[in-house]
């Protein structure tokens, strides 16, 4: 038995009330809740050893540098990177995306091209168009098809000596569908193009193994980990940081300076530039050891169990319907019949359900769909079927006061 009951417990947020109903949780893919052990993590350092890291003699500096080197390491493991250096830290996915995004715009030339998947957040698009007008590089698309799935035939076709970087999200943020990320990756190494893949959805509910995957780039943001916001990674493999140029100039990422010439700190400095998010940092590391003392496959198993009784019950409810029917996370996207996805939100909130409404940062995807947006319920492992069904009776309502 999955112990929810006791997980609960250890999120104080869990515990408000909405408009004087309890609070129905079911944005977790937009921001996941911090559990205590997190809460304590800041606090402490802020209280007991807040110093700047990597130059200070004295023992709060050695502590602080300690513990946020220790972070990265548990980082590492669990993403079974090879080398603690090849883990860089950022202010969150976007960051790290574009970071590789800047530093592939000094390495592609007019001609070459970039594939990326038509399920993508904007925050996966807007970068490549940029390296794109700025070096004459071709942006190509992996189109979606009807189930929520990528066209992996025009994929096939689209790939060829010209692809000099491939970008995919490892989970849609929109539908919850899991692509076949390790196929992608296999394929486009073939054509020696360099794949980096968004993880920032799948990483709450996936362990992904670096190594295994074979992938060049992987990226996410702790908040969406039960950490704080404001934090995440770039992982990239060690070849690959060395060849790109740093991102950003600043403190920490030099050796040596003079006004002739500078050298680069090694890795991972080169690209940490300037004082980081220390406590954050370290408090990700301790989101990630809360969430694998639970264990992914358990907390997976628990949420798939979610996402069947959610999606049972929602289809129950006529002109309710759910995009996306391929492998998914626990994430329903959907829209009912002539109402507007806004107006759901809105009573869903009134009776203490929080949910996202439009269109989730992915507008080609409802384009596909020729929809403005869906609602999306997003369940987390501290979510349960009592909640669901709170929210199912939302929904009722909410459609029955709506046409
Ligand atoms: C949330 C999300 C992002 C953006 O993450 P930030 O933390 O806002 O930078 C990018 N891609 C996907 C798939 C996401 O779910």
């Amino acid at each position: 038995m999955f112990p929810v009951d006791t997980i609960r417990a250890d999120f104080p947020i869990l515990k408000r009330t909405i408009n004087g109903k309890p609070l129905v949780y079911f944005d977790n893919a937009a921001t996941s809740q911090t559990p205590q052990v997190v809460i304590d993590a800041i606090v402490d350092y802020y209280t007991n050893y807040n110093a700047n890291i990597h130059r200070g003699v004295h023992t709060l500096s050695q502590e602080a540098t300690d513990k946020y080197e220790e972070a990265r390491i548990k980082i590492q493991h669990h993403f079974n990177a090879k080398h603690a250096y090849e883990m860089l830290f950022t202010a969150g996915t976007t960051h790290s995306i574009n970071l590789v995004a800047s530093g592939f715009s000094s390495l592609l030339t007019k001609g070459d091209e970039i594939i990326v998947s038509a399920l993508e957040h904007h925050s996966n698009i807007v970068p490549w168009q940029l390296v794109c007008e700025k070096t004459g590089a071709i942006l190509r698309v992996i189109p979606m098809d009807e189930d929520g799935s990528l066209r992996m035939d025009v994929y096939n076709k689209i790939l060829t000596q010209k692809t000099k970087l491939v970008f995919c999200n490892h989970v849609s943020n929109a539908l919850g569908t899991i692509n076949p990320i390790k196929e992608i990756i296999h394929k486009a190494h073939k054509f020696g193009a360099a794949v980096l893949i968004d993880g920032a959805q799948a990483c709450p509910h996936i362990k992904p193994d670096v190594q295994d995957l074979d992938v060049d780039f992987y990226v996410a943001s702790a908040h969406k980990i039960c950490g704080p916001t404001g934090v995440g990674i770039l992982y990239g493999k060690e070849e690959w940081l060395q060849k790109l140029p740093p991102y950003q100039g600043g403190g920490e990422m030099i050796e040596t300076v003079t006004f002739e010439k500078t050298t680069y700190a090694g890795l991972p400095h080169k690209f940490e530039a300037g004082t980081p998010n220390i406590c954050d940092g370290i408090a990700f590391g301790v989101a990630l050891d809360y969430m694998n003392a639970i264990g992914f496959e358990n907390i997976a198993a628990y949420e798939n169990d979610l996402l069947a009784y959610g999606t049972q019950k929602l289809q129950e409810i006529a002109g309710v319907r759910i995009y996306g029917s391929v492998a998914k996370t626990a994430v329903i996207s959907f829209t009912i019949e002539g109402i507007h996805p806004y107006d759901i939100g809105v009573i869903l909130d009134k009776l203490g359900v929080a949910v996202r409404t439009g269109h989730h940062c992915a507008q080609p995807i409802m384009a596909f769909y020729k929809i403005p947006g869906t609602v999306r319920a997003s369940f987390a492992f501290y979510n349960t079927k009592e909640e669901i069904d709170i929210f199912i009776e939302a929904v009722k309502k909410a459609k029955m006061m709506l046409s």
